[in-house]
């Protein structure tokens, strides 16, 4: 029932045994043996579909790929250009926090020379079928790891060619009650507090409601929009426009980005949600401060966030066309030994870096503003290309690991949940120092993000301050706090 991976004849002979060792001794010695002779091959090996090949090739920094694909000498003088290694555990911080069985092994591929700054490594962990279960789900074959396995849950056949296919929403439809179920982080959410604004969404229009004098309850379930505010929007929420979207509002008008938000939040069964552009009035100074600062509560307090990650602005689909073999896991036939390690047996292959990659190219990554709201967020959907993703505090998913992604160390790990609950298990000044470094981490991150407005530096990131603040009761100065006023003075940026 396992389908094989389609594979070239290098990729083949890599696992079959039949591939020749390194020809430069220090890479013969430490037990690398050939691939892709040249970039000519890789290409043509990723043209051809190769698993392994094609997925290495689209990760080549685009200047090199541009190179490369006008080259057609085969014969350059670049020995060992692409190499490999069967090992095991390689990763001494995977192991740290994943506990993996001893007999994993990592396929280690390297390509390029021996300078490190231009030079890129892949690595995938191999996995026993036998550890694998296969179960039809309606006409959807679906394997996953054997629930006795610590490292759970990956399916490998048959995704939608979109991330709006009913197969994907089906699946955000299981995340987001398997996380009412079963997460305590999610049940034991406050729901006091409802946003001042929110948009209701009706089978062909929609209408700005006014909370507190619509008689909202504070169990009102609404959902979140995160995404990327165009330099001129076509619609936002004015003092003149107020009345007007009160009213109601044809739905097929609005930009497709809400339109999608708004189906996707329908068929997860909220009529509700919050959107920063038509929520909060624009001109309105005090209006922008007030609401600016309760956005800590809107995240908070949301049934979950719709992260358009992959989307450029509101005129662009929060959805994404893919190719369904982009987010499977191989499956690969092996036969062979590597130093004294057997490789020999049916394995997938799973590639270690997916969801840093996928989270990295999201568009929402490096926007000021949805630093905060992603940390803040209790549960956020990212709709990334070419897959969605799955962020709660109790879990991390995607569609390639439907029930679990095995690599959590390697996902972004600040969640707001994790700051309030540190209050619990320290006291006193080691607590605050945890924290402040903790913050120091932050700002770090956050200084890397940009943002339209220099005004919403500060603004941008109030949110976590205040959370930072009921934490260790400390006084804050724009951006540092008075724990360690001096240590913070002496910030310098990274060149
Ligand atoms: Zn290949
Ligand atoms: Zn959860």
């Amino acid at each position: 029932m396992i389908k094989l991976s389609k594979l070239c004849s290098t990729c083949g002979d890599m696992f079959n045994g039949n591939s020749l060792p390194c020809q430069r001794d220090i890479l013969k010695n430490a037990g690398y043996r050939l691939h892709q002779t040249s970039p000519t091959h890789f290409r043509a090996a990723a043209l051809q579909k190769c698993f392994i090949c094609s997925q290495n090739w689209a990760k080549v920094p685009e200047p090199y790929r541009l190179r490369w694909e006008k080259e057609e000498d085969n014969t350059r003088n670049d020995v060992d250009f692409m190499r490999y290694r069967f090992v095991r555990n390689t990763h001494e911080t995977v192991t740290e926090t994943v506990t993996e069985p001893t007999e994993f092994l990592a396929l280690e591929i390297l390509w390029n020379n021996m300078d490190p700054l231009k030079s890129w490594s892949t690595f995938y962990h191999l996995v026993p079928t036998q550890r694998l279960e296969i179960t039809a789900v309606d006409d959807q074959l679906i394997a996953s790891f054997r629930s006795d396995q610590t490292f759970s849950g990956s399916s490998f056949l048959n995704h939608g060619s979109s991330t709006s296919s009913l197969r994907s929403l089906q699946l955000i439809k299981e995340w987001c009650s398997d996380c009412e179920k079963n997460h305590d982080a999610y049940r034991m959410k406050s729901t006091d507090d409802v946003p001042t604004r929110l948009i209701e969404i009706g089978t062909t229009e929609w209408r700005l409601c006014h909370t507190a004098k619509e008689a909202c309850t504070e169990r009102v379930k609404f959902v979140a929009l995160s995404y990327r505010w165009p330099k001129v929007p076509s619609i936002r929420l004015l003092k003149s426009t107020e009345p007007i979207f009160r009213r109601g509002q044809q739905i097929f008008a609005l930009p497709q980005l809400f339109q999608d938000a708004m189906e996707v939040a329908v068929y997860l069964g909220v009529r509700y949600i919050w959107l920063g552009a038509l929520c909060i009035i624009q001109d309105s100074l005090d209006d922008w401060s007030y609401e600016s600062a309760r956005m800590t509560n809107v995240y908070a307090n949301s049934y979950c966030t719709i992260a358009a990650a992959a989307s450029a602005d509101p005129n662009d689909s929060l959805f994404k066309e893919r190719s369904p073999e982009d987010i499977l896991s191989g499956i690969a036939e092996c036969n062979t030994t590597q130093g004294n390690v057997p490789v020999i047996g049916t394995f997938a292959i799973l590639e270690r870096d997916s969801w840093h990659r996928e989270f990295e190219a999201s568009v929402l990554q490096l926007r000021g503003w949805c630093f905060q709201e992603r940390i803040l967020a209790p549960r956020t959907i990212h709709f990334a290309t070419p897959q969605l993703l799955w962020e709660c505090d109790a879990i991390l998913q995607n569609e390639t690991f439907r029930n679990k992604f095995p690599y959590p160390r390697l996902a972004p790990t600040i969640r707001a949940s994790s700051i309030r609950q540190s209050d619990q298990n320290e006291s006193g000044i080691l607590a605050s120092g945890i924290a402040f470094k903790e913050w120091a981490n932050i700002v770090e991150s956050y200084s890397r993000c940009a943002l339209t407005e220099a005004n919403d530096k500060l603004v941008a990131i109030s949110g976590l301050a205040s959370l930072y603040h009921k934490r260790t009761n400390d006084t804050y100065f724009a951006g540092i706090w008075q724990y360690n006023l001096l240590d913070y003075l002496l910030w310098m940026s990274a060149p």
